[in-house]
């Protein structure tokens, strides 16, 4: 039992569910200046930072899951907020006032959100469960991050799927799981896919364009039986037919988390039930908001409500607007379904007598749309397959607007608005982007601030950032708020956004004048000072120009960075030591199993560089870990160079054509722990059967007789997959250690603030840096070598620090440390929930027992 937060004089603020609604309300709290009103702590059962949940279908089709983080770790601490990740509220004690953790924490609160939204609805069939908490290996449901890594990791080997549910979510996880290669089947009960939005003509539309994809459609079709033997092998329908599969998703539903409403002796109908500031109706210090929150009767199940709820939350908890209050959301969805437009608000088809209903459709283009009008107003509307009317049509339909005499301006540009004066009409508070709650006003008043680039208002605003069907009108009102006079994005070829110079002049101004450290360059080059978001990309500049001479600013640094390891999803840190070329010897070993011991390491893993990496080390032991083993920091966490892969080549392999092992030892020796745009992996390989990969790293060298090494670069093998381009074949291990320098110094100096060498080769092209860098066409070939010796000359091991630390705090704990619920400690077995803690299970989702963690080796 716990409460350890000092009493400063400020009130607590506990929210419970770090979801899209619960950070949200919590950004616009700290907008409003609440951290300096409460101390905020947060618990989110996923064991991540806040993401965002909507982009979860681009994951599983197969898109970068890094890229969807909206609130990474780092940012609690940065905003001093305590974040208990993968810990999960079991109780709430409303006259104690406190909260009760599963992980045994007690804390008190004055203030407590709840925000803790839905779970994937499974219905009772039979088979679909091995017990009351596991669901049957092959099924699954679609809400989480770990849903959506277990299902990829599950269709690598499977071939069939079956997807319950055509609506929004089955439609996206089918259309997500045949990226994959899998023959995929969307059953739906009903006789319409989408039937929410869609009416029967349009639903056979979007089943025709749906099937064009390859997913078959079953309509009608009532599942009653999951089959499986120890996993699943098919499903069996009502009517005694059945498909034969072996990995079965549920899309059926949704159910909001309600059990600690319930337990808590709130109102709780569908959810709970709130008033107008989204206060519970029984508690005025205990407010709900997001998929968990019922107002007015009605429960929401996208995003465009909840920013607003969270606005008048955040107004009136911190007294910005005491007066404020949430009337309900008036629902115009816009999405993009398995690649297709598509928009639906109000009613889809006529309910009075004397409703106007105007449609239009064109099934072999996959073109429907209607309207429904009623006293002469617009009260429903479906495109799908063209949206170009939906600013007009939004406009309308939340206004009352008038409508034009000729009713089919609604659905096709006659003489009717053109997008531009489409976008001129719409009122300022017509939401634009649903996804991340951005408005029409809210996209002019940036424009009106100085951001004239669509680029520009995109990044501000984040508009256009979530599923995408919006950007098109966000060109169209920054075209119209400019007076049709856009800036070309000048800034997109700058290096940080608040400084206008592209990365070459950059540096040059920055080693003319002499500026070492990061607030040195925002005083002297940036016109409106101190940006936050430009600290990390200016000090990897800093640090590639000036090497030792760099003045480090500690606050210019990822987590990861200021303690030399990489975070891990509970708050502790994985250590990966240097093991050069992956070879290592049992002096080193025995050092490693010792520390392992000494530090109760849960977790030794052998990574997919070849290195061992120790999961799971409390940020305070991070020094003792580091000494005990006496070897030097093996660089998995940094945007830095990381290791080098090497097959055993000549010295063991009967194919060996060159001494792959050394050369990589030696490049790793050479070229440790360079920091760069982003992490660079590199392999060495002994002979075109490239054991080590080398084809698919930034930098592979790949010997192929006689002395001769092939060196390419740009390769990838993570989310993205790029064959790597053959830049040179040289003759001489010297030589290709020498180029494959050349290139990264080349690489650092030029690339984009975390563009890897997959995206940078092809942006400059391979011709372009063969003619620099191999023919030297430009003659800086001796300029790049230079420089890249000073680089190298500068090394220092990192883990120092842990004998002489840079601050006092450097190593102090900060996040609370969780057990790790989800990362079950595997002594060569696998546990069998996941190592789900037994009181996560009542409102657990109970899908999905993946791990997931980021050894970045
Ligand atoms: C794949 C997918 C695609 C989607 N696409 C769209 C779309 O295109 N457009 C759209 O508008 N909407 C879409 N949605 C819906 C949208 O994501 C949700 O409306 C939104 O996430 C709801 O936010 P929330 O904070 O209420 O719930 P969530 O985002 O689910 O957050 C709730 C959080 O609380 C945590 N939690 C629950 N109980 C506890 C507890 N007791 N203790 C601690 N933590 C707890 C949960 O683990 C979760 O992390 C999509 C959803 C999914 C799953
Ligand atoms: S790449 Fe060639 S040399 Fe290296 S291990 Fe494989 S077969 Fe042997």
């Amino acid at each position: 039992m716990v409460d350890l937060l000092p009493d400063d004089g400020r009130q607590h603020l506990v929210v419970i569910g770090n979801g899209m609604a619960g950070a949200r309300a919590v950004e616009e709290i700290l907008e409003r200046g609440g951290a300096e009103r409460f101390r905020i702590t947060m618990f989110g059962d996923e064991p991540y930072g806040n993401y965002n949940r909507i982009m979860l279908s681009h994951v599983l089709a197969g898109e970068d899951a890094e890229e969807i983080y909206l609130n990474p770790l780092g940012w609690y601490a940065d905003n001093d907020i305590t974040l208990y990740a993968g810990v999960r509220v079991v109780r709430i004690d409303r006259f104690s006032r406190k909260v009760f953790a599963n992980d045994g924490t007690i804390l008190g609160y004055d203030k407590l959100i709840i925000a803790t939204g839905s779970r994937t609805f499974f219905p009772p069939m039979d088979g679909m469960w091995v017990d009351d908490k596991t669901l049957t290996p092959g099924v699954f449901g679609f809400r989480t991050l770990d849903d959506t890594n277990a299902m990829l990791e599950y269709a690598q080997e499977h071939r069939r799927a079956v997807v319950i549910g055509g609506g929004l979510l089955g439609l996206e996880a089918a259309y997500g799981l045949q990226q994959h290669g899998l023959e995929v089947h969307v059953v739906q009960s009903g006789p319409v896919l989408m039937n929410q939005q869609l009416d029967e003509e349009a639903g056979a539309i979007l089943r025709r364009v749906v099937e064009r994809l390859g997913i078959t459609v079953h309509l009608g079709k009532r599942t009653t039986a999951v089959r499986s033997a120890g996993t699943v092998s098919g499903v069996l329908f009502g009517d005694g037919s059945s498909i034969d599969c072996d990995m079965v998703v549920l899309t059926a539903g949704i159910r909001p988390n309600v059990g600690l409403g319930v337990v808590s002796g709130l109102t709780v109908e569908r959810a709970i039930v709130t008033d107008d500031q989204m206060r519970a109706v029984d508690d005025p210090d205990i407010y709900a908001v997001g998929e968990c929150a019922q107002h007015r009767g009605e429960v929401y199940g996208l995003v465009a409500p909840l920013w607003e709820q969270a606005t008048v939350l955040a107004d009136h908890i911190t007294g910005a607007d005491p007066k404020a209050a949430y009337h309900g959301s008036r629902i115009a969805t816009k999405l993009k379904v398995a690649g297709v437009d598509l928009a639906s608000m109000g009613l889809k088809h006529p309910e009075k007598e004397d409703d106007e209903f105007v449609r239009f459709s064109e099934p072999r283009r996959g073109v429907y749309k209607s309207v429904v009008i009623r006293d002469g107003k617009l009260v429903g509307a479906t495109l799908l397959g063209d949206v170009g009317k939906v600013a007009f049509l939004t406009q309308s339909f939340d206004r009352g607007l008038p409508l034009p005499e000729e009713r089919v301006e609604l659905l096709f540009e006659l003489a009717g608005p053109s997008g531009e004066q489409g976008a001129a009409e719409m009122d300022d508070s017509v939401q634009v982007c649903n996804c991340n709650g951005v408005s029409k006003g809210d996209l002019v008043a940036c424009v009106r601030n100085g951001t004239r680039s669509v680029s520009g208002v995109m990044a501000a605003t984040r508009a256009g950032k979530g599923c995408g069907a919006c950007k098109g009108l966000v060109c169209d009102i920054v075209d119209w708020a400019t007076g049709g006079d856009v800036e070309v994005d000048v800034s997109a070829g700058w290096y940080v956004p608040s400084i206008p110079m592209d990365k070459p002049t950059l540096m040059a101004a920055c080693r003319e004048r002499g500026l070492r450290s990061v607030s040195a360059v925002f005083s002297e080059l940036a016109p409106d000072g101190e940006d936050a978001g430009s600290k990390m990309a200016l000090a990897s500049l800093l640090k590639v120009l000036w090497n030792d001479e760099y003045v480090d600013e500690r606050d210019a640094r990822f987590i990861n960075d200021r303690v030399h390891a990489n975070i891990q999803r509970d708050g502790t840190f994985s250590v990966v030591p240097q093991i050069k070329g992956g070879v290592t010897n049992a002096e080193q070993l025995r050092r490693i199993a010792d520390v392992a011991d000494k530090y109760a390491i849960p977790m030794i893993k052998i990574t997919g560089g070849q290195r061992i990496d120790l999961l799971g080390v409390r940020k305070e032991d991070l020094p003792g870990v580091w000494a005990d083993l006496d070897m030097p920091s093996g660089y998995a966490y940094g945007k830095s160079f990381r290791t080098v892969k090497t097959c055993v080549g000549t010295d063991f392999c009967r194919f060996g054509l060159g001494d792959s092992t050394g050369l990589g030892r030696d490049m790793e020796q050479r070229y440790q722990g360079l920091d760069s745009p982003a992490k660079m992996k590199l392999a060495v390989a002994g002979c075109p059967r490239n054991c080590s990969e080398a084809l698919v790293k930034d930098v592979g060298v790949v010997a192929v007789g006689e002395d001769r090494w092939e060196v390419y670069v740009g390769g990838a093998a993570g989310a993205s997959v790029r064959k790597g381009d053959l830049l040179a074949t040289v003759t001489g291990r010297d030589t290709a250690l020498r180029l494959c320098g050349t290139f990264m110094q080349y690489y650092r100096e030029n690339a984009r603030w975390l563009e890897r060498t997959y995206d940078f080769v092809p942006r400059v092209g391979l011709d372009e840096l063969k003619a620099l860098l191999v023919d030297d066409r430009d003659g800086i070939v001796a300029g790049l070598d230079e420089r890249m010796q000073v680089a190298t000359d500068a090394y220092r091991d990192p883990w120092r620090e842990g004998r002489e630390p840079v601050t006092s705090g450097q190593f102090a704990n900060s996040l609370p440390l969780v057990p790790l619920p989800r990362v079950p400690v595997r002594n060569g077995s696998v546990a069998s929930n996941g190592g789900l803690p037994a009181a996560a299970a009542p409102f657990a989702s109970g899908a999905g027992t993946a791990d997931r963690t980021e050894s970045g080796a």
